[in-house]
């Protein structure tokens, strides 16, 4: 160890002032390739990063790629079980980086910069994967509800099986949260439109406009197809309701990202407040003060250390990128009341909260009521939340599937739901809400519904892997091994997972 330099490769930043000057400017300066040879190069492969990444990509696999310099063994690898390398490479939160046995030490192999590498320097996929479609034996239909990351990922690995696939889309764009959401100075919208347009090349067919329960009836889809794929994310708002939330000026961030994402330049004023601190109150600050407010502060309802995310690399990233560019942090307060004059907020009325221990998971905060303190604001973004509407499912559908009490669908180990043929992944069915365990879910329902295809006879065979590239198999971890012989259609309750 003394030798060798085992110190993490510092990823270096744009200047924040100008930063703040575009929408689109990137925060994070990207590796170099010597950059990327010597932090891969410090991979010990041990492999415990596999476990930490919910898609279980094989991370030391391509760390052994990148220090050899074989950028398409790198991206094929990440392919196995990723068609979203560059989006990923941009804003996934790495929960394998937080896995890593140098994260103690000299810091965690920066895995994500590293995707970002090879993603963003390949840029034909088709031609790299050079992709083999499987015949097995019967090409039946299945339609896919949504065009997020979730949605985008069977249309990928079904596609790809020789499957065919529809994907209906109630906006005019695929992408889901990553391009109504997600800002452009941290996912550049070129890699949503380069991975979508790459996915899609393999026969999938995407209707767009085309919502689910107002355009096309539901029973449609389930009279047409041989399996039906919900991946509709979350898309509801959660409000505080407070009084004055209705005031001009006052936004929930979904609509708020989603209209300046669209194009829309809304007057925030000089003053704005976010309430929340998740990846929705970190982009609708940073997007605040590039629309030209001045000051953006965020209140957060408990401590720094009980924020979301928290610990993680990644909320410390988050915590550091949005510091620099002058975002004021808030930590225990609640916002009681906005004011305001004429129909339009001016003004937010709030309390501190004391955090209290109730020797059940994360503390609790507990507002300190006998002291109220206001501040003037021209803009206030809640980022307080956003959760499912199934609302366009039939309800002599919907009772017949299994929800969690807080709504989200239960499915078994291949993302089925109670009720058989139909199967759901993304924001509607897992806890942590992000990219990569949409990604993840995908792989599985891909592998569930090509199982259920076979025992409804549609097609013959199911193959032992999802993937077939030029010179494969790239990747030594998969997800189906284990449960090979068991059946996709007849969930019990004890196969059932959320
Ligand atoms: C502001 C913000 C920032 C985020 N930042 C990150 C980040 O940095 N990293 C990360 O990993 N995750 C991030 N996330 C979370 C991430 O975007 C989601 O976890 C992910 O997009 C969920 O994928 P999905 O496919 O389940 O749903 P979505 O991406 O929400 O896609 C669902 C799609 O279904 C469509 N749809 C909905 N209802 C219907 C219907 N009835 N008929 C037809 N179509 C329908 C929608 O139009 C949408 O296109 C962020 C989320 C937000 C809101
Ligand atoms: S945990 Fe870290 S050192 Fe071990 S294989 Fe993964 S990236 Fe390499």
């Amino acid at each position: 160890m003394k030798y060798v330099n085992y110190t993490r490769i510092p990823i270096k930043h744009f200047d924040p002032e100008q930063r703040l000057r575009s929408l689109d400017m990137q925060t994070l300066v990207p590796y170099t390739l010597d950059e990327v040879v010597a932090e891969s190069s410090r991979c010990l492969g041990c492999g415990l990063c596999i476990q930490g990444c919910p898609a279980r990509i094989d991370v030391p696999g391509y760390q052994i790629a990148m220090a050899n310099g074989n950028i398409e063994d790198g991206l094929k690898i990440n392919f196995e079980k990723l068609p979203f390398v560059e989006v990923c490479g941009n804003v996934c939160p790495h929960p394998c980086e937080d896995s890593c046995i140098l994260d103690d030490n000299k810091g965690s192999i920066a895995t994500r910069h590293i995707k970002r590498y090879i993603s963003e320097n390949l840029p034909d996929y088709k031609d790299v994967l050079k992709v083999s479609i499987q015949d097995l034996g019967g090409h039946p239909s299945v339609a896919i509800v949504g065009a997020g990351p979730a949605g985008l990922t069977l249309a990928f690995y079904l596609s790809i099986n020789g499957i065919k696939v529809d994907v209906y889309e109630a906006t005019d764009k695929p992408g889901g949260t990553m391009v109504h959401g997600i800002p452009g100075f941290r996912l550049p919208r070129e890699s949503i439109k380069k991975e979508a347009e790459h996915i899609l090349s393999y026969g999938s067919r995407i209707f767009y406009n085309a919502r689910i329960g107002r355009d096309v009836p539901f029973e449609k889809l389930l009279k047409e197809y041989s399996a039906v794929y919900l991946a509709v994310g979350n898309w509801k708002p959660t409000r505080t309701k407070i009084s004055g939330e209705n005031l001009r000026g006052v936004y929930h961030a979904l609509d708020f990202l989603n209209r300046v994402n669209g194009g829309e330049k809304i007057d925030v004023g000089k003053s704005v407040v976010i309430i929340g601190g998740g990846f929705t109150a970190y982009d609708a600050a940073r997007i605040s003060l590039r629309l030209g407010a001045e000051k953006v502060a965020m209140l957060y309802r408990r401590s720094e250390v009980d924020r979301p995310g928290y610990p993680s690399s990644n909320a410390d990233e988050e915590l550091e990128e949005a510091g620099e560019e002058r975002v004021i942090f808030d930590w225990e307060t609640s916002p009681s009341e906005y004011t305001g004059e004429n129909g339009k907020v001016t003004g937010l009325k709030y309390w501190k909260n004391q955090m209290v221990d109730t020797g059940k998971g994360r503390r609790q905060p507990v507002p300190l009521k006998d002291r109220e303190y206001s501040i003037e604001v021209d803009t206030v973004i809640e980022a307080t939340g956003q959760r499912e509407d199934l609302s366009f499912i039939p309800s002599q559908i919907m009772e017949k599937l299994k929800t969690t009490p807080g709504g989200d669908l239960i499915v078994n180990q291949y993302n089925m739901t109670s009720y058989p043929g139909i199967f759901a992944g993304g924001d509607i069915t897992n806890k942590r809400k992000d990219i990569i365990s949409g990604v993840a879910d995908s792989g599985r329902a891909s592998m569930g519904i090509l199982l259920y295809l076979k025992e409804q006879g549609k097609i013959n065979r199911v193959p032992q892997r999802l993937t077939n590239y030029e010179g494969g198999p790239y990747s030594t971890t998969y997800y189906e091994m284990e449960d090979r012989e068991m059946s996709a259609s007849t969930p019990s309750p004890t196969e059932i997972r959320n």
